[in-house]
């Protein structure tokens, strides 16, 4: 089974090429397998664009035996940051729930959508995996990215990196995030994200 495969050819000797991103995608893997082959693939880089579905297929392997308990569908957002041209990400900087409705301001301010790490949504559940942004989340290339809290890991940014503009907030200068960041702010975010908010609501006249 190959997942995430991004690219895949017949070889000459009949089996298959497939590639895929590995080592928070700073590498590509090339991995030749017998057909047939079971693989996933990243539906955007072949060009497509539609609705996804899922179908659940019995299959009965020879010496094997199991039964469906369950099938429960995923909870889904009307939200999709794959397309938001202004994202505001938050990551564990914020230390609690509540919290995020800062980062709901500043992107509803700028037009955009909130999106976050993993631990935010798979460790904390504090928003939904719609919004989960990295290698086993989401990708996103907004015109903006604002990464408020957010280390910048590599598993992140190689979903991120694609942003036209990175602005990144964060209390430790030395935090990874600034390396990939076209404007760094070094400051606590409880500090810093209030004043945004204000002087964005004067210049917009909502204040
Ligand atoms: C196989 C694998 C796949 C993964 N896939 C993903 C993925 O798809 N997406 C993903 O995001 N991660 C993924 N991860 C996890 C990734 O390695 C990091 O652990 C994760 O991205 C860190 O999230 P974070 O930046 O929110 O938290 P942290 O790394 O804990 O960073 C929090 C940051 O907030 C800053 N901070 C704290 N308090 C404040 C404050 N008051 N004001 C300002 N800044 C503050 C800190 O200085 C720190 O830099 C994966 C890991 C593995 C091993």
């Amino acid at each position: 089974m190959v997942t995430e495969v991004i690219e895949a050819r017949v070889g000459a000797d009949g089996t298959l090429d497939l590639v895929r991103l590995v080592l928070g995608g700073r590498c590509r893997a090339v991995l030749k397998v017998t057909r047939p082959a079971a693989l996933t693939i990243q539906l955007r880089r072949w060009g497509y664009e539609g609705e996804v579905g899922a179908e659940l297929v019995e299959a009965q392997l020879p010496g094997t035996a199991y039964r469906v308990v369950e099938v429960r569908e995923k909870a889904r957002e009307a939200v999709n940051i794959e397309e938001a041209e202004v994202v505001v990400g938050v990551g564990r900087g914020f230390r609690r729930k509540e919290d995020l409705k800062m980062a709901e301001e500043l992107a509803s301010l700028l037009g955009g959508v909130v999106g976050c790490t993993r631990p935010i949504a798979a460790d904390y559940g504090w928003l939904s995996e719609d919004r989960w942004i990295g290698i086993s989340g989401k990708r996103i290339r907004p015109r903006l990215y604002i990464a408020i809290g957010i280390s910048g890991a590599p598993q992140h940014m190689a979903a991120a990196m694609d942003s036209k503009v990175i602005v990144a907030v964060n209390k430790d200068k030395n935090a990874p995030i600034f390396q990939y960041a076209d404007y760094g702010v070094v400051a606590d975010l409880y500090q810093f994200v209030p004043v945004l908010i204000e002087r964005l609501k004067r210049r917009l006249g909502r204040a």
